[in-house]
């Protein structure tokens, strides 16, 4: 049994010493984060989510929050990863039946199970709660069959929470969602999406052709999946997301920082850059930025794990808010870091590219506003 203060100081020493090391060669050579995961694991961080009853940490949205923000502080690829497996951790710890709970999770705890999610399809882009694909039902059982598109750690995780139409749904956000395991037949893992940022996530289209679909895979009751998608994979992705934002943020921030606070030109009397005004300026919209988006995730985090009716406000506000407060920092931090930092030295260029995959991952933060929107407005969401 794991305790969490230990777990995440080890996180804090895990970041330090592999994940920052790491960093450029996982973005350079675009592969996936294969030691950091398996470190992770060894760690114990896989399975911060999985209640204590199955050997886990029994970890919730604040902790993971905090694990995720440490990570993507040292290697945004490799957080995104463990936000990924954490989502699909939650829904077989919300979900899972106790078989399904029984096989799976003790191996997330040993460190040898990597989940991931396959929601998104072409026919509903940034939408992924609406899938278009659908459950088919014949003589010898029911079968999927699905394109899945930027699924990350695909061909890497050993499990995949898919959504699907039930069978027979009469509208569309009658959903299932299934546990798939890694060789499951007729899974096969696409090319690899070649993404700006984040070039470490092994991101890639799955097709699914006439998988067949067991009692055992069904996470939830017949048709719940969307319930399961608001109430269990929205808040830990949001949340997360938000979170992978800060740590970013936090990176760029202290690499422009360091870079003011040392570089100084011979010909202005050696004064470095950290005295002129206007760099001053910039470092502090930078950190009321970084700031207010951190008290805003404390506030979700604290109305999400009180029961607060107006929690789901904030968890859809708080990764557009991170997603844009992550933006505009690294945008200043690259003004400051001058050529240094549009070179690939420093890190603040790959800082720049994995920032804006925040505001395309679904719900995207048009999307997002759109249903914040709605909200303030009283209108319903769907
Ligand atoms: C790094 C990365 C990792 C990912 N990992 C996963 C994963 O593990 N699993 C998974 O299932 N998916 C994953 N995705 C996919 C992701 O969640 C989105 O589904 C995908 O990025 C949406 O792309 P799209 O091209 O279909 O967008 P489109 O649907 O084409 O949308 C493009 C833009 O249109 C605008 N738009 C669309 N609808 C509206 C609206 N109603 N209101 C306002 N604006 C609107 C928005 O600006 C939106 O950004 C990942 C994506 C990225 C970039």
């Amino acid at each position: 049994m794991e305790n969490i203060a230990e777990l995440l100081e080890r996180n804090e020493i895990l970041a330090r010493e592999v994940l920052a090391p790491a960093a450029d060669e996982v973005d350079q050579s675009r592969s996936f984060p294969r030691k950091n995961i398996e470190a992770a694991g060894q760690a114990g961080l896989l399975g911060l989510l999985v209640p204590r009853e199955y050997g886990g940490a029994g970890g919730g949205l604040p902790e993971m929050a905090r694990v995720l923000e440490t990570m993507a502080e040292a290697c945004a690829s490799t957080a995104m990863v463990v936000l990924m497996h954490y989502c699909g951790a939650a829904t077989v710890v919300a979900k899972g039946s106790p078989t399904l709970k029984d096989q799976v999770l003790p191996e997330i705890v040993r460190g040898k199970h990597l989940s991931t999610l396959a929601f998104s399809e072409a026919g509903s882009g940034v939408h992924f709660y609406f899938p278009v694909s659908e459950v088919s039902q014949n003589g010898s059982g029911q079968h999927l069959s699905a394109r899945k598109s930027f699924v990350t750690s695909a061909g890497e995780a050993d499990s995949y929470v898919v959504s699907s139409r039930k069978a027979g749904a009469a509208n569309p956000t009658e959903l299932n969602l299934y546990l798939l395991p890694r060789g499951t037949p007729g899974f096969t893992v696409e090319g690899r999406f070649e993404g700006l940022g984040l070039a470490g996530n092994s991101s890639a289209a799955v097709t699914l052709d006439q998988v067949p679909l067991h009692d055992e895979h069904l996470l939830g009751a017949e048709g719940s999946g969307f319930q399961t998608m608001m109430e269990v994979v929205l808040p830990h992705f949001q949340i997360g997301a938000a979170s992978v934002s800060l740590g970013i943020a936090a990176a760029a921030f202290r690499a422009a920082t360091t870079h003011v606070g040392g570089r100084k030109y011979e010909h202005a009397g050696k004064v470095p850059l950290s005295a002129i005004p206007r760099v001053q300026f910039l470092a502090a919209e930078m950190a009321l930025e970084l700031r207010s988006a951190r008290a805003y995730l404390a506030e979700t985090l604290r109305r999400a794990t009180s029961g607060d009716p107006e929690a789901m406000l904030d968890v859809l506000g708080v990764k557009a808010r991170a997603a844009e407060a992550c933006a505009a920092v690294v945008s200043r931090a690259m003004t400051l870091g001058g050529g240094a930092a549009f070179g690939r030295r420093g890190g603040l260029e790959r800082m720049f590219r994995d920032a804006q995959a925040a505001a395309v991952m679904a719900p995207g933060t048009d999307v997002l506003k759109e249903f914040l929107g709605k909200a303030c407005l009283g209108l319903p969401l769907f």
